[in-house]
This record gives structure tokens, sequence and C-alpha cells, in this order.
């Protein structure tokens, strides 16, 4: 698991009970993530401005939309018109746990997302949300 995966878990850990291993070996993970085209096994296909979707409990489905180009970091140079994992994926983490979104701009969880982009961190409105999901 790339280490922004591994981070992306981290952050909802970090506010909640849940904790996250990688599936050992051979087994199917509760959450499968992964890049797909346009047109994938899912009957979902992404429009052209999509990143990635993702589907609620106890689907575990996270699908990244390969037709964009992806970046570890979007602040390095030459990087600006990339699509930061990272942020995309907790984001989309949140929806394989059961939040929607919110309506507060700040927030991770907010639908609005662009190149370059970096929004890795959880407001307290991410945090009340996860709590109200599982709560200690
Ligand atoms: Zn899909
Ligand atoms: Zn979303």
């Amino acid at each position: 698991m790339t280490p922004v995966i591994t981070a992306a878990f981290k952050s909802w850990a970090d506010v909640s009970p849940l904790k996250f291993a990688k599936a050992g070996k051979g087994m199917k993970g509760d959450i499968t993530i992964g890049f797909f085209p346009r047109y994938h096994d899912d009957g979902n296909p992404f429009g052209a401005q999509d990143f990635a979707h993702a589907y609620l409990p106890e689907d575990g489905r996270l699908h990244y939309n390969a037709n964009w180009g992806w970046t570890f970091d979007p602040t390095k140079k030459g990087e600006k018109r990339k699509v930061d994992v990272q942020s995309i994926g907790v984001h989309e983490i949140g929806h394989t746990l059961g939040l929607d979104h919110s309506a507060d701009k700040s927030a991770v969880m907010y639908p609005y997302f662009a190149p370059g982009m970096k929004k890795r961190d959880l407001t307290d409105d991410d945090k009340k949300g996860i709590k109200a999901l599982y709560p200690e």
C-alpha cells in the first residue's frame, strides 16, 4: 500500500475507534482500492470530471479514475495540474465508511475538489460525522 493511502486511512483511524490493516495475501479486504478506466466492472462509468467514486458500507469498493494525472504531492514542481491521491483517498475512504457529503466547504467530505488542491486534514465537521457513525 502506498504511504499516502496508509496516511489516508490513518486520518480516520486517529479520530475514531476504527482500525485498519492491510489484508493478508490471498484475502479480500473489506475495502478495495484501485485505478480504473472510464468503463469498468461496476456499471458506473466515470464522467469526464469524476476523480473517483466509492460505495457505502459494506461494499468497500473505492475506484480512482485512471484518466486523470495523479500525484503524491501537488505542490511539487510540474505536478500542479495533477490530482492529489491522498486528498481524494481521505474523501473516498470516508464514503466507504458510510459518510455522505458535507455542506461545510472546509470539510474533506465537501463534494468539490480540483487538480493541484490539497485537502487532507479532517475538520471538526468530518470528525463529528465519523464519531456519530462509530461512537467510542
Ligand atoms: Zn467504479
Ligand atoms: Zn464524494
